[in-house]
């Protein structure tokens, strides 16, 4: 697998890099961001189209550090590595859940090169795209190649939402939803900031709202976070590299005047994380509120054949696993 050819840039400040994806775009010229490249990289590598420039945002540092307001939010730039995430003392303190889940990520090489940026913009994954371009040529251009098939779900034509079905996978996605996070994303025109539950789309080509011209540049999670934390489990066949097949976080929380709250999150079934909260107050009893939580986000979720686990399966182990951290949650709680 070869690189194809491109120009290089590394801009030292937030804003020479901005203008420069304004001048870029403004020239009609193509250009790819790269924070640790781990996912980009490889992508390349398959998919060998010319990307015109590839823009690292490594020298950013209004992107970098963890920074913690107490009693107000945690921070995280989008040039955070995993590696650090996961051993960061703050985070480990204030939310244990965000560091356990970066440090089930891949593997510890991978780690120190990935971010928690890269991680929330991570490509969708299908069997029949991320693929080496040999294999890919077995069969014909699916859309998300710019041909007009999907093989995934055959009948699907131009013009239909989703075009593409390939699943979403971020590990972090779905911890950060259930802790209310919100980004922050940086263009010449200023920044703008926007809940996480509203940054995903349903489609596996357009996936997210980060338009052209745009940067993550922060992450911000709300404290305090819910009283009975977050838990979250993967399920995969090895306990390292693999992405998830399913990924279940569920969260416990007091509702103020009273009651608790239930919450769900799942990513790797459906082509963006789904996430779905149910109230005690509104169901009568803890199990009918678990019951209903477990009912509504699988309705939600269309699991595919894409790897190692039936659909069936997968359907089946998302109660098992919403049960199984619900149940731990309540006797912390
Ligand atoms: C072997 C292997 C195993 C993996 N396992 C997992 C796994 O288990 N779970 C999982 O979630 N992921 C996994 N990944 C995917 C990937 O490594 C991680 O998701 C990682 O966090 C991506 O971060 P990055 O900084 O390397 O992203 P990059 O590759 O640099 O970028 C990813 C995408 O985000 C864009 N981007 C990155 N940062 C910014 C920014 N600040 N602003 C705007 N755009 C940006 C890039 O343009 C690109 O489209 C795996 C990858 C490999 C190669
Ligand atoms: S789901 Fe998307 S990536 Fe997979 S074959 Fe269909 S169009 Fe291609």
């Amino acid at each position: 697998m070869r690189m194809p050819p491109f120009r290089f840039e590394r801009p030292a400040e937030l804003r020479q890099a901005l203008d420069l994806l304004r001048e870029l775009d403004g020239a009609g010229n193509g250009y790819v961001l790269s924070a640790g490249g781990t996912d980009l990289v490889p992508m390349m590598k398959s998919q060998p189209v010319s990307v015109g420039s590839l823009i690292s945002l490594t020298k950013l540092k209004a992107l970098g550090g963890i920074r913690l307001d107490p009693g107000k939010s945690l921070s995280l730039g989008a040039l955070v590595t995993l590696g650090d995430l996961s051993s960061d003392a703050a985070v480990r303190e204030t939310f244990p859940c965000i560091a356990e889940t970066a440090g089930k990520i891949a593997t510890p090489q991978i780690r120190n090169r990935a971010t928690v940026g890269g991680n929330l913009l991570v490509d969708n994954r299908c069997i029949y795209f991320n693929q080496s371009e040999q294999n890919r040529l077995a069969h014909t251009p699916c859309f998300k190649a710019g041909g007009e098939t999907c093989h995934l779900v055959p009948k699907t034509a131009r013009g239909d939402d989703p075009l593409c079905r390939a699943r979403f996978v971020s590990d972090l996605a779905p911890v950060l939803l259930l802790l209310h996070a919100t980004i922050r994303i940086a263009s010449t025109a200023g920044e703008r900031s926007l809940p996480l539950r509203d940054f995903h789309l349903p489609d596996g080509i357009s996936r997210n709202r980060l338009g052209r011209g745009e940067i993550l540049t922060r992450i911000d999670v709300p404290l305090p976070g819910p009283s009975a934390g977050v838990l979250y489990e993967k399920l995969r066949i090895r306990n390292a590299i693999d992405f998830p097949s399913l990924g279940v976080a569920v969260s416990l929380g007091r509702i103020p005047g009273g009651g608790t709250r239930f919450g769900a999150a799942l990513t790797g079934v459906h082509t963006r994380p789904v996430v779905m909260q149910v109230d005690e107050a509104a169901r009568g009893s803890r199990e009918e509120s678990v019951d209903s939580l477990i009912a509504g986000i699988s309705r939600a979720v269309t699991p595919f054949r894409q790897g190692f686990f039936p659909p069936d399966y997968l359907r089946k182990m998302i109660p098992v696993l919403i049960r199984r951290n619900m149940e731990k949650l309540l006797r912390k709680a």
